[in-house]
């Protein structure tokens, strides 16, 4: 096979999608969907010893790549366009199976990103556990009358990781005394005042709020008072009435 005349690719072997209808110069088949140029006349790919090629059209780059590397003959397939007056890449031509074993590296590359993200989210998993214990481990400094498992609770709810919580605010991730007092009143709320409830009967968001007021503040004070011998009835975390309906 002669090395063919090649559009704008000196060196490179060049097929070419015609505009027009050609015709083999060898064989006669025609109309030619790729040809090559050989000595300026259009051959088909079986008479230039290419036929044994298959078309990877453009697009995945890693795959073009990997394809040509593998492949003992390759080809640059190319079209003329007239309104930018250049050809241009339309893929490559490459053996079968060279074909094959690059859609493999890639597979096995997509395998391989796969174990990495999970990796990557097992490390997350395990940096979220020793920020959720240091943040329990705060709430408990801060307010040494909540039961462990609530301040434990608390910290993981605050620290889901992507939950747009105050644990994981750049504050709350710092362990700030503001972002901590924050994830416990947020938890006291919910677990120990009717807060829920009356969100659920309607009860509008801040009146909600301020019903609970005075239950939040008890609750508080219990917590943080146990250690320091203030309030011991209430050791427990839960002031009396705290659960008990609230007129409406
Ligand atoms: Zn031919």
């Amino acid at each position: 096979m002669g090395q063919p005349v090649t559009p704008h690719s000196p060196g490179r072997l060049v097929a070419v999608q015609p505009l027009r209808h050609k015709r083999c110069a060898a064989c006669r088949q025609g109309p030619l969907s790729l040809l090559v140029l050989e000595d300026g006349a259009p051959r088909c790919l079986d008479c230039a010893d290419l036929g044994h090629l298959v078309f990877l059209p453009r697009g995945d780059t890693a795959l073009t790549r990997r394809s040509r590397e593998e492949s003992a003959l390759s080809v640059v397939v190319v079209r003329f366009n007239r309104r930018k007056s250049r050809y241009e890449r339309q893929g490559v031509l490459v053996e079968e199976a060279a074909l094959a074993r690059a859609e493999e590296r890639c597979l096995a590359d997509a395998e391989a990103r796969r174990r990495r993200r999970a990796r990557d989210a097992r490390r997350r998993g395990v940096a979220d556990e020793r920020f959720t214990a240091a943040f329990a481990a705060e709430i408990l400094r801060l307010f040494p009358g909540c039961p462990a498992e609530r301040a434990r609770a608390i910290a993981a709810h605050a620290s889901v990781r992507g939950s747009g919580r105050v644990g994981r605010s750049a504050a709350g991730r710092a362990l700030s005394g503001t972002a901590v007092v924050s994830a416990v009143v947020a938890g006291v709320r919910h677990g120990d005042t009717p807060y829920d409830r009356l969100l659920m009967e309607g009860v509008p968001r801040q009146e909600a709020r301020r019903r609970i007021v005075p239950a939040v503040e008890a609750v508080l004070r219990a917590w943080r008072g146990a250690g320091e011998g203030e309030d011991q009835g209430c050791g427990h975390g839960r002031p009396p009435g705290a659960r008990t309906p609230l007129p409406h």
